[in-house]
């Protein structure tokens, strides 16, 4: 899932709207921002298998320190703590950390049965969206597509640059979605993670928006 977490980093706006967009990218996004620190260092692992879905060729063969259910609640909590200390908000602390959980949560609805519950135990679960194109693409561009109609609801632009800088990171992360799933399967596991890396761009994005709508 890629979109999807975008969408439901949006919505967070409509909850509490004293934490950054940027914020909120952040927190929905948190496992997938971690995750390719994880597999450059060796310590997470994952394959590229054409087919092994039909929309990702990604096998997530070992993730459970960002991707277990476990692991989620711990990074919820350590988020949603951090901010508090830093920003003394408790409803945002709050919100915050039920988007880090709600990663895992639209993870299990797409991923095939490779997500684990606890680390070092083998029961890993996901009901397998991704085993079809069109239901993938529908779910996904539904939740964006609803996140950013929150989101919109919610703000408005101070400036020009508060309605083309929103503009642009849509038509942004709808590009990227479409290229990673027409596209051809990526050459290698550290490019996934030099790229996953990049997504903190979109984070910093998301804080350019904050800071020209209200
Ligand atoms: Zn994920």
């Amino acid at each position: 899932m890629f979109i999807g977490h975008f969408g439901a980093g949006f919505a967070g706006k409509k909850f509490e709207r004293s934490a950054s967009l940027g914020t909120y990218f952040m927190a929905a996004q948190w496992i997938d921002l971690i995750w390719p620190v994880l597999l450059l260092l060796g310590i997470e692992k994952a394959e590229i298998k054409p087919g092994v879905t039909t929309v990702t060729p990604l096998d997530f063969t070992y993730y459970p320190f960002s991707h277990s259910l476990f692991g989620v609640i711990v990074w919820a909590v350590l988020f949603g703590m951090t901010y508090f200390i830093i920003k003394k908000k408790s409803r945002a602390a709050i919100i915050l950390a039920l988007l880090v959980i709600s990663h895992w949560v639209l993870d299990l609805l797409v991923h095939i049965p490779d997500l684990p519950i606890f680390p070092g135990y083998s029961l890993k679960v996901g009901f397998g969206l991704w085993n079809s194109f069109a239901a993938t693409v529908i779910f996904e561009g539904l939740i964006f597509t609803l996140g950013i109609y929150f989101y919109y609801k919610s703000t408005k632009p101070k400036n020009k640059t508060g309605i083309y800088s929103l503009i642009g990171l849509i038509v942004f992360l709808v590009a990227m979605y479409i290229s990673n799933l027409v596209g051809p399967p990526p050459p290698s596991i550290e490019m996934i993670g030099i790229v996953g890396n990049a997504q903190w761009l979109i984070v910093l994005w998301g804080y350019w928006i904050d800071k020209n709508r209200e």
